[in-house]
């Protein structure tokens, strides 16, 4: 059954970033159409009791809801739940770390784009990287490590800073984990999504440091390297040229109330006023479509027609 269920909290951000959101922001659900906490964790429970084990809480911007903190308490008191994380754009995490920590919170995955105050904003189109800057020294003093920096990399835009994120993970002693930029509706129509390929990035990091590869106990997409005498990872979550559909266990709750199997909304149950066994019901069934039809796709070779903000990133 599923081991993983990634929960939307919310739609809404605090940033725009070029290839997740449109400029003027994503037709947002109706704020009664957002499920509340209280709706959330009876489906929580029940996925807890098919087999999840890990949750991770995302968005949109998670730290930009109301009541975020007393909700992963209640998470944290799931029995059976082995791992719960969250993953932020990091603007609000100063604040947040710390009580984030003691509401039970194991580790954080905090994107950053940038390294670079002005290229941070050109990507954002409204961030500062000073608070993300804060919010990873929050993050890492409260104890929510080993923190992961989630990095796509856009051509012509970041692409210089590759070796900016490998200097960044030696000297925080964290791991930068480059995403290949995948094709959502915040893309140009017609124009193909262009992405900086695992290789790439592999060839230039090299040019500076040796990287070690690693496999980590947990299952994941991700490729990992260490760099020897540091503490610095990088790994690389390369959905572009080496597609994992075939290996995902990935389960979805969007703040609509959707349960996804797949990035690929079409697939989509609305679970909204089910009971416990109906929502089970519904998992086994997505699990056993997705495990006939999953060897043979690549969901990566499409256009989602959504943003990752909505599905839960
Ligand atoms: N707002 C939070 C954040 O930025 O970390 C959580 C939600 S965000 C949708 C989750 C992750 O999705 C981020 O690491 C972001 O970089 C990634 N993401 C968004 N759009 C993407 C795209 N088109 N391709 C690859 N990753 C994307
Ligand atoms: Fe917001 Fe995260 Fe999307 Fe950026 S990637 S716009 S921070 S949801």
């Amino acid at each position: 059954m599923f081991k993983y269920l990634r929960v939307s909290v919310t739609d809404r951000c605090n940033y725009r970033c070029v290839y997740c959101m449109p400029e003027d922001g994503i037709c947002k659900e109706a704020h009664d159409s957002i499920m509340r906490y209280e709706e959330m964790l009876p489906v929580i429970r029940a996925a807890v009791e098919t087999g999840v084990e890990q949750v991770r809480v995302t968005g949109g911007e998670p730290l930009v809801r109301a009541g975020i903190v007393d909700f992963v308490g209640e998470l944290a008191k799931i029995s059976g739940l082995k791992d719960l994380t969250l993953t932020t754009n990091g603007a609000l995490l100063d604040r947040f770390a710390e009580p984030l920590k003691n509401a039970g919170l194991k580790r954080v995955n905090i994107s950053v784009d940038s390294l670079d105050p002005e290229n941070f904003i050109r990507i954002t189109r409204n961030g500062n990287l000073s608070d993300v800057l804060r919010g990873i020294d929050a993050a890492i003093a409260a104890g929510l490590g080993p923190v992961k920096i989630n990095t796509v990399l856009i051509p012509k835009i970041n692409d210089h800073e590759i070796l900016a994120f490998a200097d960044f993970a030696v000297k925080k002693g964290l791991s930068v984990r480059f995403i290949e930029r995948m094709p959502f509706n915040a893309d140009p129509a017609g124009e193909p999504t262009a992405f900086i390929s695992e290789e790439t990035v592999l060839a230039t990091i090299k040019t500076r440091y040796q990287l070690e590869p690693y496999e980590e106990p947990s299952f994941g997409p991700a490729h990992n390297y260490r760099i020897p005498g540091s503490e610095g990872r990088i790994g690389f979550i390369s959905s572009r040229t080496a597609p994992f559909c075939h290996l995902c266990q990935r389960l979805r709750l969007t703040s609509g109330g959707y349960l996804l199997p797949c990035l690929d909304s079409q697939y989509g149950v609305n679970i909204r006023g089910m009971n416990s066994e109906e929502v089970k019901a519904v998992i086994a069934r997505l699990f056993s479509e997705k495990a006939s039809w999953r060897k043979n796709r690549a969901c990566f070779a499409a256009t989602f027609d959504n943003s990752l903000s909505k599905i839960g990133g």
